[in-house]
This record gives C-alpha cells, structure tokens and sequence, in this order.
C-alpha cells in the first residue's frame, strides 16, 4: 500500500518536532508514485500532492503523534475529502413509483446490483421494489434478472426480447403504480464499450421514465478506464451517482478516488461480492485507509514505535537506565500500548528484547490489561514504587478494592517483577555493548 512507500522517509522524519518542506516533499515524491500505481487520474495526484503538502509543511507535530503518523493523518484526511461525504441515500419520488435506472458497460455489474440495490431498499428502508428487464440483447439477460427477483421473491417486469427497452420501461412504471411498488429498478443493456447506440437507448428511456436516480455501476478492477466511462456516461445522461462494484477482488481503489473528482458524481454503493447482500454503503474513510494500506502500516512494529510518545520514551529509558521503573511507570505503559495490540507482542518489539531470555513467560492477556489497571490503581502510592513492601494482608486489600483476585495480584506482581529483570538485563547489555539504547 501507499503506507508502505511512505515508510523509509517516515523513518527519516521520525523524532521531529515539526516537519519541514524536504520532509514533505520527499514523502509526496512517494505519495504520488503510489497513488499513479493505484490508478488514479494524474491531474487528480498533482492537485492531490498540492493540497497536502501545503497543509503538512510547517505543522507541529501532535504529541500522539509522530511526524510520519502527522503526514499519514493528513493524507488520508485528504483522500477521504477527495471523496466526498457518506452518500449512500436514496431519492424518494413525491409520487411513487421512484425510478431508478441502472446503467454501464456490459459485465459492470449491472444485473446483479439491481437485485442487490432492490434486496438493501427493502431490508433498510422497507420498501417494495419492482425489477425491469429492460436488457433485451444480451442473451439470458432477463433470465438472469428473472432469477434474482425469485431469490428475493420480487416482481420482475419483462415483455421478452422482442419489445423495445423504452416500451418495457414505461409499460413497467405503469403496472408498478397499478401493483403499489414503490421503487423500479430498471436493468438496461450495456455494450462492451461506449457506443452512440447505447447512449441513445439510455437517453430515450431517461426522457420516458423521468428517473429519480441514474446509478452507473463500474468494475473498481478497471480502474482509469472506469474514470473515462464514468465521465462519457456522466456527460451523455447526467448520472446521480455511482456504484463501484468488484471492491472485494484485487483492486486498489485508485478508481474510487478520481471518479469523484472527475465526475463530481458521488460514489453511492460498493460491491463486495456476488451474492445479494454484499451491497454496502461507500465510505470515504475507509477507502482512504485501503488506499492508505493502513492494514501495513498498522504492522506491529509501526504501531510499538510510534505510539510511544517520543518524550516519554526518553523518560521511560531514563527510567529503566536508572532501574527506577515503577508500577506507576508500568501503568502508563499499558495505557499507551493498551490500543495497538496484543501486549507480550509489543513487548518483544522493544529494542532489545530479541536479546530477553524468558520474555515468552510474559504473557499478558489483553482482556486482562483492564483488571491491571484496576489493581495497580488500587495501590497505595508507597506501594507502586516499593511493591516488595506488598505483603499477603496488602494483597488481599488491593484485590479487594480492585474487585479482582489475591492470584490475580500476584500474577501482576511477579510479571512487573519479570520486566524489571528484563530492563536491567537490557540495561547491563547495552553498557557492555556501548551502545546507545532506548525507544527509537
Ligand atoms: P452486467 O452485464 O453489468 O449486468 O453484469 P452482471 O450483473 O451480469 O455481473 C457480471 C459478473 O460480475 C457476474 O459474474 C457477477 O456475479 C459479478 N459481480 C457483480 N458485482 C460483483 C461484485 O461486487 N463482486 C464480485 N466479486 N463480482 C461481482
Ligand atoms: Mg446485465
């Protein structure tokens, strides 16, 4: 993903207090070449790579943060603001029927999100929807359409192949305001390109049915052509919005990205597969973090080294230098690390830990993390800092104000006893090593 062209520059930038224009621009360079990869218009990344580079140059870096995480919040603000906002309603017509048309290039996905789109109005906004077979050339079209609408047991408008796709549609609008269906959802034809016969097809059905939605539906996997499609569809129907459809193959969204921008059509709907309820509302955000490939970025590693504070980890290494590491330093600790994962993993991601013998005995269950801050935080102050002092009368006392156990306690105890081993085990390597330790 894009995060992972960002990292050896986020390395570089790492312990910053600001960032400056050589930062930026090097994490751009990266930036663009990632998102040309991922398929995205090129006048789309240039405007892109402006915007936010005057928005990360000159930032401070937020505590939380470390200047390569300010970088990737900024980038992914962006992206998600390329995209627009959550725009997954649908028009209602003041007089039902509502009329949907359903366009694209053959193979998109058209059928099959007509049955999807008719199977979401009904589960989420408890409507009743009619499908139309207006796809009366591609051979078992209406069948297929046919099929879906008994899968959700569903009214299926056809007149067979032999009626123009004009008559069916208004014929079917008809018979929906006669049978009180409040949605019609018309199937049309697609060609394997965009072609003036199929666009005057569409725009005598437009003009005929008034729509109160014209939804193109484009394959995500063809990427920049999706873009050109979605842009000629755009300009010969005026579309209402998009589906983009295939999400859940191989694709990097680069499409989603510059349709929206092109187009300044809002991506309404992504599909997720073939079955009839993998039709899902497009979220902005979560496109950006696929783009992101925030799922890299959120690797272990990253997520140990940058959520420590910088500040605090100079402290902490201080601290464990000095063995003067205290429950309350181990507390603090948990509640940095209680958010990115598994702790014994974290653990072993500290510098280091490769070299701890017995850190696999330091199990810490994640579930557990709450219950050790209940106990620590049940402590008297004297006893975080000298807990040899925690005899069996002050065990029962902490566990009982905790509402944990006297064996809970001790598991507790014995592991910070563990890790402070371990820290002047680290310490005493690093003296002997002469080598500059601590968090990086
Ligand atoms: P149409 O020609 O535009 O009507 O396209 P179809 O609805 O017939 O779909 C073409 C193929 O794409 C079919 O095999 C569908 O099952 C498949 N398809 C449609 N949407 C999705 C999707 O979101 N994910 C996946 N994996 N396949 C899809
Ligand atoms: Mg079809």
């Amino acid at each position: 993903g894009l995060a992972d062209r960002l990292q050896s520059t986020i390395q570089k930038i790492r312990g910053k207090g600001k960032i400056n224009e050589a930062d930026v621009k090097e994490m751009m360079r990266e930036v663009r070449l990632a998102l040309l990869e991922a398929d995205v218009n090129f006048k789309v990344v240039k405007e892109f790579v402006k915007k936010v580079s005057e928005r990360a140059v000159g930032q401070e870096v937020m505590k939380s943060l470390t200047p390569g995480q300010q970088v990737i919040k900024v980038v992914k603000e962006e992206l998600t603001e390329l995209m627009g906002g959550e725009q997954s309603k649908i028009a209602v017509a003041n007089r039902p029927p509502t009329v949907i048309m359903m366009v694209g290039l053959q193979g998109a996905g058209k059928t099959t999100t007509t049955g999807k789109l008719a199977n979401l109005l009904r589960k989420k906004y408890n409507r009743n929807p009619m499908l139309v077979a207006a796809d009366i050339y591609r051979p078992a079209a209406i069948k297929q359409l046919e099929t879906l609408g008994k899968q959700l047991s569903m009214p299926v408008f056809s007149l067979g192949d032999q009626v123009s796709p004009v008559e069916i549609a208004k014929q079917a609008i008809a018979k929906a305001k006669e049978d009180h269906n409040d949605y019609v959802l018309i199937d049309t034809a697609g060609r394997l390109h965009v072609d003036e016969a199929l666009m005057d097809e569409l725009k005598q059905i437009k003009e005929l049915s008034s729509p109160d939605e014209i939804f193109l539906v484009v394959d995500a996997m063809t990427g920049q052509d999706a873009v050109n499609v979605a842009q000629s569809f755009n300009e010969q129907l005026g579309l209402t919005g998009v589906v983009l459809t295939k999400l859940d193959g191989d694709t990097r969204g680069g499409a989603a990205l510059s349709i929206r921008s092109v187009t300044q059509t809002p991506i309404k709907f992504v599909g997720l597969g073939e079955k009839l309820d993998a039709l899902e509302a497009f979220h902005p955000e979560r496109m950006a973090s696929r783009i992101l490939g925030m799922g890299d970025v959120l690797s272990l590693i990253e997520k140990a080294q940058a959520n420590v504070d910088e500040e605090k980890a100079k402290e902490l290494e201080q601290k464990m230098r000095t063995a003067s590491f205290t429950l309350d330093d181990f507390l603090e600790q948990l509640g940095q690390v209680k958010t990115m994962g598994p702790l014994d993993e974290l653990l072993k991601m500290m510098p280091g830990a490769n070299k701890m013998k017995g850190l696999n005995n330091l199990k810490i269950d994640d579930k557990q993390i709450t219950h050790v801050e209940a106990i620590i935080q049940s402590m008297t102050k004297d006893e975080k800092i000298h807990p040899e002092t925690i005899n069996a009368n002050r065990r029962k006392r902490i566990a009982k104000g905790s509402g944990t156990s006297v064996p809970e306690v001790n598991r507790l105890l014995k592991q910070f006893e563990e890790m402070k081993k371990m820290m002047k085990q680290m310490t005493g390597t690093q003296q002997k090593g002469k080598k500059k330790g601590g968090f990086k």
